[in-house]
């Protein structure tokens, strides 16, 4: 690739380089990590389009950061994840039809606009209330359609149902918190050892860990205050195999805090790579992959010689003598 240098008044080579550079968004000066070419023989600055649009990228990128204001990337998914177009979704918040689609675009959005945003993209409930509330605003089709696709990712499928209640009949004191990281393992080292997810739903990289979104809602009230003790529930729903993988997860992870679960989860690749990017308060669904969690657990099944079910105890330990 060639550029025009004004300086040799010729097409030149040039060398890219990551540089510090400072510039103008919104009428506020920032520092921002972006790309420089220069002439690879006199040196001078050369002028490449795509260089531009990826520094004022990089720019609005940190603008955002600073601001706290969600990136491009994270609004597009929000229609997805509800299955809505942008122009309803952009009605139903209360906004020209079209601002919605500017944001997808890469406009940049108030921090009372993202935030607005960022409230629905975290919490189906939240969607859900907004739904009905606009539910006038929209074709009675796209109603219907993004209805059905947030009562799904509020729905608990059968199976995770029953290893929640399983654990809370288990544990005493245990907090919303410490469950989903119950889950997760659950979920893990179930695959490690049988080859298959106990559960059909994905979790996703929440700034506290992984997290059961469906899960999440049943317990949310809570706070940090731990959940009651499960009086009953249909065990016949439980393989032997997964039966065996909760019981070894209740007696050698559950028995740590969830502040301690969240350490364990917080250097573990399936949570961390799903983050990427994203500063540690910055809210996310992103969804942490199947693929990523089976990889990763059973490498770690590999790496610390688990013959059975009882490894699990010297992982709890490995991780507790790690995050110290
Ligand atoms: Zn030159």
């Amino acid at each position: 690739m060639k550029a025009f240098c004004e300086e040799c008044r010729e097409f030149v080579n040039y060398n890219l380089t990551e540089k510090v550079l400072t510039g103008n968004a919104k009428g506020e000066r920032c520092s921002y990590t972006g790309k420089e070419a220069r002439c690879e023989k006199c040196g001078s600055l050369v002028y490449i389009p795509e260089i531009l649009d990826y520094n004022l990228k990089a720019l609005y990128d940190e603008y955002r950061k600073k601001h706290g204001i969600m990136s491009a990337e994270e609004i597009r998914k929000v229609p997805e994840k509800y299955k809505i177009g942008k122009g309803p979704l952009s009605l139903l918040l209360g906004w020209g039809k079209n601002t919605y689609t500017h944001y997808c675009e890469g406009h940049t959005p108030t921090k009372k606009y993202s935030d607005a945003i960022a409230e629905i993209a975290s919490d189906p409930e939240a969607y859900l209330r907004l739904l009905e509330e606009g539910r006038d605003k929209i074709k009675p089709e796209a109603y219907k359609k993004s209805r059905l696709a947030v009562e799904d990712l509020l729905t608990v499928s059968d199976k995770l149902e029953t290893v929640a209640l399983y654990i809370t009949h288990c544990c005493e004191d245990i907090t919303p918190l410490a469950l989903q990281k119950a889950l997760y393992y659950v979920q893990g080292f179930g695959y490690a050892f049988n080859d298959t997810f106990p559960f059909s739903e994905d979790c996703e990289a929440w700034i506290h860990g992984p997290v059961f979104v469906s899960v999440y809602h049943r317990y949310k009230n809570l706070g940090f205050r731990p959940i009651e003790q499960a009086a009953s529930f249909d065990a016949s729903l439980l393989t032997t195999d997964e039966k065996a993988v909760c019981d070894s997860v209740i007696k050698n992870l559950c028995c740590y805090s969830g502040d301690v679960l969240r350490a364990f989860t917080h250097t573990e690749s399936p949570w961390i790579n799903a983050r990427k990017g994203l500063a540690s308060n910055e809210p996310s669904d992103r969804i942490i992959p199947k693929s990523a969690i089976g990889a990763y657990f059973k490498e770690v099944r590999e790496k610390h010689n688990m013959v059975n079910l009882g490894g699990i105890k010297e992982y709890a330990m490995y991780m507790r003598d790690k995050t110290e």
